[in-house]
C-alpha cells in the first residue's frame, strides 16, 4: 500500500544512506546506464504511446535526462557543499554556514506528453540532493509507465526509489501520505488537487503546469526562418508540448505570407501526406483526440493547411488557421495539439501585449523581431 511504501522509504532515509555522495553518484550513474543499455526499449515504448520518432525520443526524452545527470554528477560536490553567508551584527561572534540538506521522501507525479523525462529529470534532482523518491508516471502513456515500473527497480536502489503505477485512485492514495516535497507536472485542474492534499501536511510543492504560449512576429524578419522554427516547435510530438507555440500574433500584412511559409514548411517537414511521415506523431488518447477534433469543427477561422482528422489512428494533421478572432474557440484554452492559429494585430506590439496580458500567464513567449525596442519590452507579463 501507499502508506507502507512511504514508511519503508522513510526508514531508509533515516539510516542516512542517501546522504552519502557516493550513493548519489552511483545512483545517477545507474540511471544513465539504464537509458543507454535500454535505449531500444524506450524508443519502442514511445512509438507505442505517441508514435514518437526515434530521433525525437532520443533528443527530447533520453538525451535531456542524460545531460541533466552529467551536469548533476559534475557539480555534485559543489552543490552539496556548505556556503558561508556574510555575518551581520547579531551573528558576528558565530561561525555561520548554510548546509544544503536532503528533504526526505519526494513524490514525483508525471504527465503523459514526455512520459520519461518528466519523471526522470526530477528524479535525477531528487537523487542528487540525497532524497528517497516515489515516481508516479502518467497512466495515459501506458507503455512508458510499464517500462519505468519494470526498469527502475532493476537499476536503482529499491530501498530508496519506488515506482507506483496507476491513475486517479492510486495517485490520490499517494497524496494522502506525508511527503517532504511533491513535484507535479500536468494540468492546472489536477494541480489544485495536488496542492490541496499537500497543504494538509504543509508539504512544499513544485507545480509544472501549462498555458497558452504566444508568439509575436514583427515586420522586417525572415519569414522562412520564423516558419521553420514555428513548424518545428509546434508540430513536434503533434503539438503536445507544454511550451509549444500556442498562437501567433502578427501585423495584418504579414499574416498571409507567414501562413504560406508555414504551409510550405509542413510539406517540407512531413510531406504531402503527413499521415505517412515517420516523423509525425499521434494524439495520446481518444479523449484528447475528441477535444481537438471538436475545436476543429467549432472554429470559424480560415484554414490554411491541414486536412481531416482520423479517429482510428488518432491522427490530426499539422493545421494552421489565419484571421482568427480573439473570441474564437481556438483561443479558449491551451491547444496542446497540432493546431496553430494566427491572429492579426493592427496595433502592433502594444496591442499584442494587451491581448496576451488579458489571458492567464503563459509558460513561454516567443518574439521574432529584429527591432531592439520590441525585444526589450518587459511589460509582456510573462
Ligand atoms: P495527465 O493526464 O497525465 O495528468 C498528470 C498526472 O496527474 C498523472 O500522473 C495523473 O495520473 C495524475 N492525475 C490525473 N487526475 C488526477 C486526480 N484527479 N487526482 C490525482 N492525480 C491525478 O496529464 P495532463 O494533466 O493532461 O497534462 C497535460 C498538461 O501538462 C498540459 O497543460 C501541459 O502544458 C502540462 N505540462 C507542463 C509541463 C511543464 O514542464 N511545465 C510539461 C509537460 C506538460
Amino acid at each position: 500500500s501507499a502508506s507502507n511504501i512511504v514508511a519503508s522509504l522513510r526508514s531508509t532515509f533515516a539510516t542516512g544512506r542517501t546522504r552519502s555522495l557516493d550513493w548519489r553518484r552511483s545512483q545517477l550513474k545507474a540511471l544513465h546506464n539504464m537509458l543507454s543499455e535500454q535505449e531500444a526499449r524506450f524508443l519502442e515504448a514511445l512509438w507505442r504511446d505517441l508514435r514518437k520518432s526515434k530521433q525525437e525520443t532520443a533528443a527530447t526524452e533520453l538525451l535531456m535526462v542524460k545531460g541533466e545527470i552529467a551536469k548533476l554528477s559534475k557539480e555534485l560536490t559543489h552543490l552539496a557543499a556548505p556556503t558561508k553567508p556574510p555575518k551581520t551584527f547579531i551573528s558576528r561572534m558565530d561561525g555561520l554556514a548554510i548546509q544544503p540538506q536532503p528533504l526526505g521522501v519526494a513524490l514525483i507525479i508525471g504527465a503523459w506528453n514526455y512520459p520519461i523525462q518528466l519523471v526522470l529529470l526530477p528524479l535525477a534532482g531528487a537523487i542528487a540532493a540525497g532524497n528517497c523518491a516515489v515516481v508516479k508516471p502518467s497512466e495515459i502513456a501506458e507503455a512508458s509507465a510499464a517500462l519505468l515500473a519494470e526498469l527502475l527497480p532493476k537499476y536503482l536502489d529499491q530501498d530508496c526509489v519506488r515506482v507506483v503505477c496507476g491513475g486517479v485512485e492510486e495517485t490520490q492514495q499517494l497524496l494522502e501520505q506525508r511527503f517532504d516535497t511533491i513535484f507535479y507536472t500536468g494540468s492546472s485542474r489536477v494541480a489544485r488537487i495536488v496542492m490541496a492534499a499537500a497543504s494538509k501536511h504543509l508539504t512544499p510543492v513544485t507545480l509544472e503546469l501549462g498555458g497558452k504560449s504566444p508568439v509575436y512576429v514583427s515586420h522586417g524578419i525572415d519569414l522562412e526562418l520564423v516558419s521553420r522554427r514555428l513548424a518545428w516547435g509546434k508540430f513536434m510530438n503533434a503539438g503536445q508540448t507544454c511550451i509549444a507555440p500556442d498562437y501567433v500574433l502578427c501585423p495584418p500584412d504579414l499574416m498571409q505570407p507567414l501562413a504560406d511559409a508555414l504551409a510550405a514548411r509542413v510539406i517540407e517537414f512531413f510531406g504531402e501526406n503527413p499521415r505517412d511521415s515517420p516523423d509525425y506523431g499521434r494524439i495520446v488518447s481518444d479523449r484528447m483526440f475528441d477535444r481537438l477534433s471538436g475545436l476543429l469543427s467549432e472554429t470559424k477561422a480560415k484554414r490554411v493547411v491541414g486536412g481531416d482528422p482520423d479517429k482510428a489512428e488518432r491522427f490530426i494533421p499539422p493545421t494552421v488557421f489565419m484571421d482568427v478572432k480573439p473570441d474564437d474557440a481556438l483561443m479558449r484554452e491551451e491547444l496542446f495539439g497540432p493546431i496553430l492559429p494566427i491572429l492579426p494585430v493592427r496595433g502592433g506590439v502594444d496591442e499584442a501585449i494587451e491581448l496576451i496580458n488579458a489571458g492567464e500567464k503563459p509558460l513561454a513567449l516567443y518574439a521574432f523581431t529584429n527591432d531592439a525596442s520590441v525585444r526589450r519590452r518587459e511589460d509582456s507579463g510573462v
